[in-house]
């Protein structure tokens, strides 16, 4: 790595937030496109939570009857303070633990949740293309609608539904993509690929990439290694890994 590409390569502030087990309960439910839920818990708990950056993630915490709880990664989709609730919103898929409990929630349940740890807030870049399935919506909504005035967003999300596109209020200038293809393609990383040879991949672009753990690693490596994106401007992680439960691999 030279001086020039450090000098200009975005930094990344670790932010630790002090752990905590906090107790939800649901308030509201929302089927908001056919594959997507939308909770929305409250719980005095959530006066002082705190989320960061748009990628940060709580645990689900699953009674299952077994030994420890089963435990999974979900993205705060936003939260007020004041009103003590947050927002989270599942993608529906074969249903692990958390996807069933979620499809089963009603008004008044109840929801473990621990975290964030801690955040990766990102410094300095104006530009970014953001692309993900539906398990990385969540991030990359809340990454648009957090967008500050002056940044340029190109999205492409894969979705199995036409309904399944979302619409984000944001100061950014958004070109947003929606690559509508079947569920059953979702370990298929060609629909990103070819969507991303006719984007121009200026320097000093952020690429973030959330999918499926294949398909993310497949995109990387495109980008990396046919298109020569440097690693500095890119981070990819696997959301879930085709045939394995609690299968993130987030650093990929
Ligand atoms: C940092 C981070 C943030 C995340 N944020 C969100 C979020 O906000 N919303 C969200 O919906 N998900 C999110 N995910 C993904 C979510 O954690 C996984 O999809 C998780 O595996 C779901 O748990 P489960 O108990 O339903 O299934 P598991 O018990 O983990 O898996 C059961 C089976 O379902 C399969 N499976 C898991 N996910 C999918 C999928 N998307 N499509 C098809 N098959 C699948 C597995 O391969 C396995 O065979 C996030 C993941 C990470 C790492």
């Amino acid at each position: 790595m030279n001086e020039t590409t450090i000098a200009n390569s975005p930094v990344i502030e670790r932010v630790r937030h002090e752990l905590k087990r906090r107790k939800l309960t649901v308030v509201s439910r929302e089927q908001i496109s056919p594959s997507m839920l939308r909770l929305v818990f409250s719980s005095d708990d959530l006066a002082d939570f705190t989320s960061s950056a748009p990628d940060d993630h709580i645990k689900i915490f699953i009674d299952t009857g077994a030994d420890k709880p089963e435990m999974r990664d979900y993205t705060p989709r936003s939260y007020d303070n004041e009103a003590r609730r947050l927002t989270i919103d599942f993608a529906l898929h074969e249903a692990g633990p958390v996807t069933a409990w979620a499809i089963g929630a009603r008004i008044g349940d109840e929801l473990d949740i621990g975290g964030p740890r801690g955040s990766a807030v990102l410094k300095g870049p104006k530009r970014f293309i953001l692309i993900g399935d539906e398990t990385a919506l969540p991030a990359i909504g809340r990454r648009i609608e957090e967008a500050a005035d002056g940044t340029s967003i190109i999205s492409l999300v894969a979705v199995a539904d036409e309904k399944d596109r979302q619409s984000f209020g944001t100061k950014a200038a958004l070109d947003d993509h929606w690559l509508v293809r079947p569920e059953a393609a979702s370990t298929d990383p060609s629909v990103f690929i070819t969507a991303l040879r006719d984007l121009p991949l200026t320097a000093e672009t952020f690429v973030w990439i959330a999918a499926e753990a294949a398909v993310a690693r497949a995109i990387r490596n495109y980008l990396v290694e046919e298109r020569g994106h440097p690693l500095t401007w890119l981070k990819a992680s696997g959301y879930w890994t085709k045939g394995k439960a609690d299968g993130a691999d987030k650093a990929i």
